[in-house]
């Protein structure tokens, strides 16, 4: 299960809190230690912790808060609160333009995190509300991922645009472009190539291809299950390719929490949909509410 480990620590730290009646600030300030130590063990960016802890701090230890009937109560409403606003506040939509012109959206990510699965995971999205996707498999480091893309394509009737691996992902990406133009497709998904770790060609073909193609929107796919590399992996990508937005796969792995609560607070760009399992039908839209109520358990 994702987030048991933080969950559990939170809540113990929120038990004691409540079982105390009358608060003076030093049991705040003991509890939001606790609390520090769970997000860090979490794997949450430092600074992140640091600046979460300072502002619930700042908000628990106001007269109104010591002095209410049910204090233990209004510092937790307040971590829940400071931790929906850490990731974002309100749910972002991965914004398509008018039915009638071609979204080119571009997946990034390093191989393994689920790249070529989110894209067609994404497509059968799309057109269960009436979009006609193309996917188009650039991913041409990993030969397996075009025959991935092939077999998920068509388990959701879902067109895949290929040209082997023997071409360059940028040619391809035009190709596929013409190729969605003729055939009256309205959202071109490009699946383009990971590797590894980064790596200066892959960026190099991620910049090439948004040079040469009209791309609308660039979505990173990162793994929940590593934590904070996953936040260096995000601000690595946006400083060279310009990221959106972002995908959280394996959300119901055992997650330790740190790439959830930290992506968005470091890179600023917001979490757009989670992946929930291997499944194409596994994508869920991702609410900062209803996550951080996840995780406070
Ligand atoms: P790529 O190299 O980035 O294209 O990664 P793949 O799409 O091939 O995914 C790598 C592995 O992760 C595959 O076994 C997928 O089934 C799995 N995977 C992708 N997304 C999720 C997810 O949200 N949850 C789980 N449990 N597995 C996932």
């Amino acid at each position: 299960m994702a987030f048991e480990s933080l969950s559990d620590k939170l809540q113990n730290i929120f038990k004691n809190l409540k079982s105390k009646g009358r608060l003076t600030e030093t049991d705040v300030k003991n509890a939001l230690k606790e609390v520090k130590m769970a997000l860090l063990e979490a794997d949450v960016n430092f600074k992140v912790v640091k600046n979460f802890v300072n502002t619930v701090t700042e908000r628990a230890v106001g007269t109104d808060v010591l002095n209410s009937l049910t204090p233990g109560q209004m510092v937790i409403k307040i971590v829940n609160e400071e931790m929906v606003s850490l990731m974002g506040s309100e749910k972002e939509e991965l914004k398509l333009r008018p039915s009638n012109e071609l979204t080119i959206i571009m997946m990034a990510g390093l191989q393994g995190a689920g790249k070529t699965t989110t894209a067609a995971k994404l497509a059968g999205k799309f057109a269960a509300k009436g979009r006609k996707p193309l996917l188009a498999a650039c991913d041409v480091y990993r030969p397996a991922a075009i025959e991935q893309l092939k077999v998920n394509g068509e388990k959701l009737g879902i067109p895949v645009f290929s040209m082997g691996s023997s071409q360059k992902p940028v040619d391809i990406a035009k190709a596929a472009v013409e190729h969605a133009k003729k055939n009256g497709n309205n959202v071109l998904i490009i699946d383009t190539a990971g590797r590894l770790h980064i790596d200066e060609s892959m960026m190099e073909e991620l910049v090439e291809v948004k040079k040469n193609v009209d791309v609308y929107k660039t979505v990173l796919v990162v793994d929940a299950m590593t934590g904070q590399d996953a936040v260096n992996v995000a601000t690595t990508f946006d400083e060279r390719i310009g990221i959106d937005g972002v995908i959280l796969t394996k959300l119901d792995g055992d997650t330790r929490g740190g790439a959830a609560l930290s992506i968005r607070a470091v890179t600023s760009k917001p979490i757009l949909f989670g992946g929930m399992g291997e499944k194409l039908s596994d994508l869920e839209e991702f609410y900062p509410d209803r996550m951080a109520s996840r995780i406070l358990g």
